[in-house]
C-alpha cells in the first residue's frame, strides 16, 4: 500500500504527463502507469497516474478501462478519484468525458470538475470555456481531426454525453467561499455532474479548499489546473529519484498531431524532416519510409530527426475523405509507433519526443512503457519522462516527452533536448 492520496485516470498520455509534470513540481512525488495496471502493480508516490487512450474509442470500452483503473488505484489507497481530460474538453455528443463520469459516481455521490487550467490560457466563466482570448468554438479546437469542438457551453456539452443532471457552480459562488455548501446543495437537488467555473488560479485554490469542507462524496474530475491546486492545497516535499539514463544516442522527434501549435513547431524545426504521407502509406506500406527513417538517423548522429505526418486541416480533411476517418489516424498511429520500436531497438534512439496525445498512446503502448518517472519540465504542461522499453530487446531505459498538440513555444523540437535526462 503506497498511501497515495490522489488517484488520476488520465484519457490520453499527454494528458497524463501535463498533470503528472505540474504536481511533481509541486512537490508532490508522483508516477504515471501506463494502461490499467496489474491487480499485483505497485502505485509509487502520493500521486498515482493512470494513462490509458479512452478519449475516442468507444464509449463502453473506455468505461470499462476507466472503472478498472479506478478500483485499481483504490487498491493503492487513493483517496480521491480525478478523472483528467483535455483542458480543451475534447470529446464527442457519444463521449467519453460523460460515460465515465457517470460510471466513477455510479455507486453515489457526484462529480465535481473543471477543465479550467489558468497556465496554458484555459478558463471556464458561466459555464463557456474559453481557449486564450477566444471561445473554445472559435479556438483551432473547432478542426481538430478527431474531436472538433464546436459548442462552448460544457454545461450543454457534457449534457449531451450523460442522462444525469449537469449543472454549474458559477464564478461569483466559488469566489464567494460558498462552493461547499453549493456542491451538497446541488446533490441534494439531484444533480450528478458539477462543472466549476474559475478564471485563475486563485479560483482553483479556492475550490481545492473548499472541498475540504463537501460531506457528499466526490470524484473530481478536469485538465491539470484542478489537480495542480490540489498539489499546492496538500504539498510534500520529497521527490522520487529519477532513473538513470546513459549520455548519448540519436534523438528523434515524432509528430502525429495537426494542432495549430504542433504545425508551427514542425514549420520551426532546424533539423531533418521525414515526411509521413498517409496516402502514400495506404497504397504502398511504410518499407520506404523506415528505409528512410534509417538512413536520417544514421546521418544525423545525435542531432534529432523529425518524423512527421503533421498537416494543415485542409489535407487533413482530405486524407479522411480518402481513407475514413478512423482508418486515417489507426494508420498513422500505428506507422508512427513502428518508427518508435525500430528507432529503440535498431538505431540507439534513447531520446524521443512525441507530439500528439494519440500519437504518444500509440508509442508508448508499442514500446511496452508501463511506468513513467516524471522528471525536468521542458515547457509548461510537458515534463521529461523516463521509463523502461519492455517490448524492446534489451528493455533499455528511454527518456520521453510526451507533448499535447498545443503545448511548448513553436521552437521546442530544438529546445527542448536541453532539459532532457
Ligand atoms: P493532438 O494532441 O494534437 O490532439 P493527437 O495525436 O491526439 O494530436 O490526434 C491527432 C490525430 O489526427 C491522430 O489520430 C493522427 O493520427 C491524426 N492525424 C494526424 N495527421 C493527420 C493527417 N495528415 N491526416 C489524417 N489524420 C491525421
Amino acid at each position: 500500500m503506497t498511501g497515495a492520496w490522489l488517484g488520476v485516470i488520465a484519457d490520453d498520455v499527454t494528458g497524463a504527463c501535463d498533470l503528472a509534470g505540474g504536481v511533481a513540481e509541486a512537490g508532490v512525488p508522483t508516477s504515471v502507469h501506463l494502461g490499467v495496471p496489474e491487480p499485483g502493480d505497485e502505485g509509487g508516490g502520493d500521486c498515482v497516474v493512470v494513462a490509458l487512450k479512452t478519449r475516442t474509442v468507444d464509449p463502453a470500452d473506455a468505461v470499462a478501462r476507466s472503472t478498472a483503473a479506478a478500483a485499481w488505484l483504490r487498491s493503492q489507497g487513493a483517496e480521491l478519484i480525478y478523472q483528467k481530460y483535455c483542458s480543451t474538453f475534447d470529446s464527442t455528443d457519444r463521449g467519453n468525458i460523460g460515460p465515465v463520469a457517470d460510471a466513477l459516481v455510479a455507486d453515489g455521490g457526484i462529480t465535481v470538475g473543471t477543465p479550467a487550467t489558468p497556465a496554458a490560457g484555459r478558463t471556464q466563466y458561466l459555464g463557456h470555456l474559453f481557449v486564450g482570448e477566444r471561445l473554445l468554438s472559435e479556438s483551432p479546437m473547432r478542426d481538430h481531426p478527431l474531436t472538433p469542438m464546436r459548442d462552448s457551453d460544457l454545461v450543454a456539452v457534457l449534457s449531451r454525453q450523460t442522462t444525469g443532471r449537469v449543472a454549474l457552480v458559477p464564478l461569483p459562488v466559488v469566489r464567494s467561499g460558498a462552493a461547499a455548501a453549493e456542491i451538497d446543495a446541488h446533490f441534494a437537488a439531484g444533480a450528478r455532474h458539477l462543472l466549476v467555473d474559475a478564471i485563475d488560479d486563485a479560483d482553483l485554490d479556492a475550490l481545492a479548499a473548499a472541498l475540504d469542507d463537501v460531506r457528499t462524496p466526490v470524484v473530481l474530475g478536469g485538465g491539470a489546473g484542478l489537480a495542480l491546486a490540489l498539489a499546492r492545497h496538500r504539498r510534500s516535499n520529497s521527490f522520487p529519484a529519477a532513473k538513470p539514463i546513459p549520455p548519448g544516442g540519436a534523438r528523434l522527434i515524432l509528430s502525429g498531431s495537426a494542432s495549430e501549435r504542433t504545425r508551427e513547431q514542425v514549420a520551426a524545426f532546424g533539423g531533418t524532416t521525414v515526411r509521413v504521407d498517409p496516402l502514400v502509406l495506404a497504397r504502398d506500406g511504410d518499407s520506404a519510409l523506415l528505409a528512410e527513417v534509417r538512413a536520417s538517423l544514421a546521418a544525423a548522429g545525435e542531432d534529432p530527426v523529425l518524423v512527421s505526418a503533421t498537416a494543415d486541416p485542409g489535407r487533413v480533411r482530405s486524407t479522411q475523405e480518402a481513407l475514413g476517418v478512423e482508418a486515417a489516424a489507426e494508420l498513422l498511429e500505428s506507422t508512427l509507433a513502428r518508427v518508435a520500436v525500430l528507432a529503440v531497438a535498431e538505431l540507439g534512439v534513447r531520446r524521443l519526443l512525441v507530439a500528439g496525445g494519440e500519437t504518444s498512446g500509440a508509442a508508448v503502448a508499442a514500446l511496452g512503457l508501463r511506468r513513467l518517472a516524471v522528471g525536468a519540465l521542458a515547457a509548461p504542461g510537458v515534463p521529461w519522462t523516463t521509463g523502461t522499453a519492455t517490448a524492446v530487446p534489451g528493455t533499455p531505459t528511454v527518456a520521453l516527452l510526451l507533448k499535447s498538440g498545443n503545448f511548448g513555444e513553436p521552437d521546442l523540437f530544438d529546445t527542448a533536448w536541453r532539459s532532457a535526462p
